[in-house]
């Protein structure tokens, strides 16, 4: 697992979330089943949609141009099923983007999910 580093601006782990390390943990162990370079390409930094999960650090982007494009899908479906609902895996034409974004109450907590989905 490796941040982007170069381009003016470099990947940063800042107000990453716990949930987030979770998903890029996943990542990269699907990666590594598929001899892949894992690049982190944005956290919380960078620009974004407005009300994007970036900036909460519930989300971070990562390379996807060392897959396959006729795999990529299949990379992502497979990133799907080990995250669970409560993430989205969104193939984005120059990354992955990856968010924690639940749809149903976390059970035993005060917050809802209320949110919708939201990309970028
Ligand atoms: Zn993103």
């Amino acid at each position: 697992m490796r941040l982007k580093t170069e381009g003016k601006t470099p990947a940063r782990v800042a107000g990453v979330r716990p949930e987030t390390v979770f998903a890029m943990v996943a990542a990269e162990r699907l990666c590594y089943a598929k001899g892949v370079d894992f690049v982190v390409t944005s956290c919380t930094e960078g620009e974004h949609s407005p009300g994007s999960r970036h900036y909460m650090g519930l989300a971070f982007d990562m390379r996807r141009h060392g897959i396959p494009a006729e795999w990529v899908d299949g990379f992502c479906a497979e990133l799907r099923s080990r995250l669970g609902e409560d993430f989205q895996v969104i193939l984005e034409p120059s990354h992955i983007h990856v968010q924690f974004s639940p749809q149903r109450a976390l059970s035993g907590t005060a917050e809802a999910a209320t949110d919708q989905p939201i990309n970028g």
